[in-house]
């Protein structure tokens, strides 16, 4: 019989039974069971997890445990400095792109809105999910745990906010996304991007009391709708504002 000593930190305890968080306890493992076996098994989805120290060096998932080991299992966390160290990753996503389930069509369409290529599709069966996910290096997001522990997913969140503004901020905070947006590229309902048009253009196809208040239009090539700077427009820049100006360092250095 193989024992281990495990250590969780930061937001992985939220993950595992309520005894066993924020502090090191001992577990058994199944003779051969490599580090992401115990800790998808303790239920952590192994794409929550950015580093694992076993005896204070890094390894990869596949690392075989042996008996008296000790295991830290740490976050994708800006806040603890964890840069210097190996990553369990070999290489990070180049630009980010994402997938999201079924239950986050409100945040797909933020996350449209601040210019990310997010594919979301209600009727998305999760295999689906993953084949997208490993195709075209999308980033899954999902609130399914169970999601999260399949085999091809390498890069995934599993958002813990309930409400899409909020998970807005979450992602943001977590990825590290606001140097990156880039709002009012992409059209909200097809993901394809914005294009100017000229204002003649736009003539026929918006009501008329709108083609004299507005000066600039854009047009999506897939739904063929054209969008103006109206009040809802206001209102997700104000948004958009907000969420690019909240500095993703603004979390302390903690340590538990
Ligand atoms: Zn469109």
């Amino acid at each position: 019989m193989v024992t281990a000593t495990f250590r969780f930190y930061e937001e992985l305890n939220d993950f595992l039974a309520r005894p066993l968080r924020r502090r090191a306890f001992s577990c058994a493992c199944a003779r051969n069971a490599t580090a992401k076996h115990m800790i998808e098994a303790l239920g952590v989805p192994h794409t929550e997890v950015e580093l694992i120290l076993v005896n204070g060096e890094s390894v990869g998932f596949e690392h075989p445990l042996a008996d008296g080991d000790r295991v830290a299992v740490y976050p994708k966390f800006e806040a603890l400095d964890i840069r210097p160290l190996l990553r369990v990753r070999a290489a990070p996503l180049r630009e980010l792109r994402f997938v999201a389930d079924a239950h986050l069509g409100g945040l797909a369409q933020l996350l449209r809105l601040a210019g990310f290529d997010t594919l979301y599709d209600n009727n998305f069966p999760d295999p689906e999910i993953e084949a997208l996910a490993a195709a075209e290096h999308r980033v899954v997001l999902t609130r399914d745990r169970e999601l999260l522990k399949r085999r091809t997913i390498t890069h995934g969140c599993y958002v813990r906010a309930l409400k899409p503004s909020a998970q807005l901020y979450e992602i943001f905070e977590r990825l590290d996304l606001a140097a990156s947006a880039r709002p009012f590229r992409l059209c909200l309902t097809c993901n394809a991007p914005l294009h100017p048009i000229e204002r003649g253009e736009a003539r026929t196809r918006v009501p008329e009391g709108v083609f004299e208040r507005q000066t600039r239009f854009v047009t999506c090539d897939v739904c063929q709708r054209v969008f103006w700077e109206g009040s809802h427009w206001q209102r997700m820049r104000a948004l958009m504002d907000h969420v690019t100006r909240t500095a993703p360092h603004i979390r302390t250095q903690t340590q538990t």
